[in-house]
């Protein structure tokens, strides 16, 4: 399966995939507002060009990779909607807000457009790789659309719903992390000062009703289970800035529809003094238990 991509998003994630799209065969035309973007773009085997629309011409297809909703309802306002071919597919897999993927879809729908938001779990290194999980928001016959272009990046592609319903299940599921990833540090700051041998702990939570993927997978402390991020001083995991925006957007989320959530509220409020600092929102969230030690309750 292959085609003409206009990708617009060359950053950490969009550079990735979009080499990956290229190397499977995809006509990949690529637009970034930086020039140091465009020339990675171009090293990957994509065709940079100069202007947004110039990224359109011959293209059936649109994915944005964008740091923001204002970003996204820019390019899609501002250049999708008035230049590219009628019926084009539209994909935006960035990380926004709910309500801006939502309206942004409607307005797509309106135009004859398929269009789908397909946010991703996977940092860089799994978009580098090509192991990204995408969770579709979108019709029925815009994700089918949507599946080869999305597995030529990806290793799942997971139909979440209509539209909207990506973003929804990113910010559910990325508020979930931030709670677990908390409260899995503090339970271990606990053991340890019950007297208990931290491997010894891990051994025991890891196969008992406390188990998480923050636990077996990005455990907090040093030396703990399997390697992760904390074994290499807190470099090259999810950084905390990230955390902390789609922590935002998942607070937004539940205000918008008056949802509880009081353990997201506190991980947000953690991880918001925690990120305060530049030089610890660079670390991996897994670094919050530096935030615990020592802190009063
Ligand atoms: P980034 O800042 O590295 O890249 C964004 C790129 O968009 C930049 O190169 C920037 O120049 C470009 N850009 C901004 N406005 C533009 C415009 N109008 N037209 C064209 N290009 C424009 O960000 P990233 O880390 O690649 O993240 C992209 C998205 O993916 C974000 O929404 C982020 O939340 C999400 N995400 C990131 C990660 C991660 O680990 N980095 C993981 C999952 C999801």
């Amino acid at each position: 399966m292959s085609g003409t991509v206009a990708f617009f998003g060359l950053g950490n994630m969009g550079l990735g995939m979009a080499a990956n799209l290229a190397a499977k065969g995809y006509a990949v035309r690529a637009f970034d507002l930086s020039e140091a973007a465009l020339e990675k773009a171009e090293a990957a085997g994509c065709h940079a060009v100069p202007a947004a629309p110039d990224a359109l011409e011959g293209a059936e297809m649109a994915i944005t990779m964008l740091p923001a909703g204002s970003h996204v309802a820019a390019v899609w306002r501002e250049t999708l909607f008035d230049r590219a071919a009628p019926g084009s597919l539209l994909i935006d897999c960035s990380t926004i807000d709910v309500a801006t993927a939502r309206e942004l879809g409607a307005e797509a729908a309106a135009r004859g457009f398929d269009a789908v938001d397909a946010p991703v779990s996977g940092g860089v290194a799994a978009a580098a790789a090509g192991t990204l999980t995408f969770m579709v928001g979108g019709s029925d016959a815009a994700f089918a659309r949507a599946r080869p272009v999305l597995a030529a990046m990806g290793k799942a592609v997971i139909h979440a719903g209509g539209s909207g319903a990506g973003q929804a299940a990113k910010t559910a599921n990325n508020m979930l992390l931030a709670a677990t990833m908390v409260a899995t540090a503090e339970a271990f700051l606990l053991a340890q000062k019950l007297g208990l041998d931290p491997q010894r702990f891990y051994d025991i939570a890891s196969v008992s009703s406390g188990q998480s993927w923050s636990m077996t997978s990005y455990c907090p402390l040093p030396g703990v289970g399997p390697e992760s991020p904390a074994d290499r001083g807190y470099e090259g995991g999810f950084a905390s800035a990230l955390m902390l925006k789609d922590l935002r957007l998942a607070m937004e989320a539940a205000q918008a529809v008056g949802a509880s959530t009081p353990m997201g509220a506190r991980a947000a409020e953690l991880y918001e003094a925690f990120a305060a600092d530049p030089a610890r929102a660079r670390l991996d969230v897994s670094a919050i238990i530096h935030a615990l030690e020592g802190a009063a309750p």
